[in-house]
């Protein structure tokens, strides 16, 4: 059986990638692996317990470091996070749902006119959600979610980062149904800098550039490998990257009915006193984001430890019995609580930006 997979991982991988342009060579011969265990420790296990070969066992070459430095730093297969983690954005969340999970799972039905997106943008401001949605997304079925963070891919790998995007796309394919996932891709693909450009960061984004047009040409073999990219500056991303992040989505910020949604998710965990309606900490949060929600619900939370720890010697707090019961009824969240933290927080986004996101939705997210 473990061989018979290992035939058609390989003759996928050989269609898939152009050795040449790899530099990597599929290990030859059958019977890579000898053993059961072998085969399975040689397997990533992905979220709904299937064993995917990892590509770590089955190719050598050069470039073998860029491979594991791939398995190991960007494929993610923990922490899975749904929809219902994520407040409101119903619309955002049905259009991911069609842009990029169903295309992944059901490639058969995405031809042809329903051929699917390449690249699929989400846009606005920071703390929205953006990151949350791509990882819920990814942790719907399935399917395998690379992690592009632009500390890996321009820092870590300067210098060859042109050749770990080709290698992280073969992987991408390897691994399909796949999401390549680029966090803040207006740092990775600037629009900026043409003169003063590092000749290497030049050459990533071309690469990706024409890794992205690939990405059509090779979802025939009923595989799907999906861009989805994150930005807070839409307006600061390469022209051409924009291109081929065909479907935009604007993740605004969240109104009044989101707020009070994302209240009652951040304070699931606490117990709350009398008189703490979140209706009505939605109405006091006008123009804060998600995670500006999410920090003022932290502050406040520690609101009652404060109270009980307040003229206490380290002493008195190390001999204190109470620390497993802070979030017990004896101490719940009042109003006050939130009060105080209220006065500390403020909306992190201002609303000149705002007009610019939505400005900018207008012109380019039908483009
Ligand atoms: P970004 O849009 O900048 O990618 P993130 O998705 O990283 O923002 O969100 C930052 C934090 O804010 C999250 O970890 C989460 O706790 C909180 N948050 C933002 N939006 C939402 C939301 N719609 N529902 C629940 N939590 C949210």
């Amino acid at each position: 059986e473990a061989v018979a997979e290992d035939v058609a991982i390989r003759d996928d991988w050989l269609r898939s990638s152009s050795s040449e342009t790899t530099g990597l060579v599929p290990m030859l011969g059958l019977g890579v692996c000898k053993s059961k265990l072998e085969w399975e420790s040689m397997s990533v296990r992905t979220r709904t317990g299937a064993a995917v070969p990892r590509a770590v066992g089955r190719f050598r070459g050069a470039d073998m470091h860029l491979v594991r430095a791939i398995e190991e730093e960007m494929l993610e297969i923990s922490n899975p996070i749904t929809f219902d983690d994520i407040a409101s954005l119903s619309a955002a969340k049905e259009l991911l749902n069609e842009a990029v999970t169903l295309p992944l799972l059901i490639p058969e039905f995405f031809v042809g006119i329903r051929e699917p997106w390449k690249g699929v943008l989400l846009f606005g401001p920071p703390g929205t959600g953006k990151t949350l949605l791509a990882r819920a997304v990814a942790s719907m079925s399935d399917i395998r979610f690379f992690n592009c963070s632009s500390s890996v891919m321009t820092s870590k790998y300067r210098g060859e980062s042109e050749k770990l995007c080709k290698v992280l796309f073969n992987m991408a394919r390897h691994y399909a149904p796949s999401i390549v996932f680029f966090d803040e891709v207006d740092a990775q693909v600037s629009r900026r800098g043409h003169d003063g450009e590092h000749e290497a960061s030049r050459r990533f984004k071309s690469e990706l550039l024409s890794q992205m047009d690939g990405i059509s040409s090779s979802s025939q073999g009923g595989k799907n490998v999906i861009v989805l990219a994150t930005t807070n500056c839409p307006w600061d991303v390469d022209e051409a990257m924009r291109r081929r992040l065909e479907k935009r989505i604007y993740i605004p910020l969240p109104d009044a009915a989101a707020r009070e949604e994302m209240f009652r998710i951040h304070l699931k965990s606490v117990v709350l006193g009398d008189g703490v309606d979140t209706k009505v900490l939605a109405a006091k949060t006008d123009g804060f984001s998600g995670s500006d929600v999410k920090l003022l619900c932290r502050d406040a939370s520690m609101m009652p430890m404060r109270r009980v720890i307040l003229n206490k010697t380290p002493q008195e707090i190390r001999d204190m019995k109470v620390w497993g019961e802070l979030d017990a009824e004896k101490i719940p969240l009042l109003p006050q609580d939130f009060d105080k933290a209220l006065e500390k927080t403020k909306p992190s986004v201002a609303a000149e930006t705002i007009a610019k996101y939505e400005r900018w939705n207008k012109e380019f997210a039908a483009e």
